[in-house]
Formats: C-alpha cells, structure tokens, sequence
C-alpha cells in the first residue's frame, strides 16, 4: 500500500515519482519502505535487496566479504542515523565498506544522506575512499534511487543496529 507525504518541492526529484492534488502547489512523494534482511546484512527498499542491486557481495567468502555497515555498528550506524559524521570528506556516508577488515578506509560504498521535511532521503550511490576526491558509479548505481524514508520510521529500523 503506497503511502505518500506532504514535502517540499525537491529539484532533484525524477518528475515521475510526484504525484500533484489538482490545482494545489502542494506535492506528494511516496515514502520508500527501508527493512532490514538477510539476518541484518543488508538493507532492503520495498522489494529491492539493495547489496545485490548495487554489486555488493556481503556474503562473498573471507577478504572478498563487503559487509553491511549494519554489521558492524556503532559511529558507522550513527554515521546513517546523522549522528556523527561520515568520516568521508565528501560527507556522504557509507552503507557496505568494501574490505571485510572493518575499516573504512579500505573504501566503502556510499550515499548522499540528507535529512529534510520529516524524511531521510538517499541518493547518488557510489563507490569511494575517505580522503580523495571522486566518486564511482557504475551506470547501475547511477540510476539507483533516490529514495525517500519517513524520519521516524527510519531511526526507528536502524537504532537497534547501534549497539
Ligand atoms: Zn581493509
């Protein structure tokens, strides 16, 4: 069942996902479904099993493993929560590292994290390391997103994950 929220106009938004009452400068989003699946590895955005939609193997064996920042926690959780900072200079905050050693230095797959009207919003995913400038995206990735969470469901699903 799609529900929708009142928000701002974005400029970003793909005209396809908007929804208008009339005549009315009001405008409507649909609000994404953020869960959390796989025993918490992974995300999942309605039906989209995000690590496999953007190339990320979390279950790969041993030093191929790219984990979930579900995973591992704390700051990197806090980091999703807009509690800390990424540690990225970028800003943008990161959602599977891509060394299984737990650093995110290694580089990790990223996303535009932004808080606005009641909603958290996630968009340009992407590949990067910490303290250089430039981004990867695969045109897969480039494509996927924005999507757009209710603010409270959202600390709501990922706050048992900062522990
Ligand atoms: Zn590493």
């Amino acid at each position: 069942m799609p529900r929708f929220m009142i928000l701002e106009p974005f400029t970003d938004w793909p005209p396809s996902r908007w929804a208008t009452l009339g005549d009315s400068l009001l405008a409507y989003r649909q609000v994404d479904e953020l869960s959390i699946i796989d025993e918490g590895r992974d995300f999942a955005v309605g039906r989209i099993t995000l690590a496999k939609h953007l190339g990320i193997s979390t279950r790969a064996p041993g030093w191929q493993a790219q984990p979930c920042v579900l995973e591992l926690g704390g700051s990197l959780v806090a980091g999703l929560l807009l509690d800390e900072p990424s540690g990225f200079e970028s800003g943008r905050v990161p959602l599977y590292l891509l060394c299984p050693c737990g650093a995110p230095a290694c580089g990790a797959l990223t996303a535009r994290v932004r808080a606005e009207n009641g909603t958290v919003l996630w968009s340009d995913f992407g590949t990067e390391v910490p303290y250089e400038k430039g981004l990867t995206q695969h045109p897969h990735q480039r494509r996927t997103g924005p999507f757009v969470f209710d603010a409270a469901e959202y600390r709501t699903t990922l706050a048992p994950y900062l522990g």
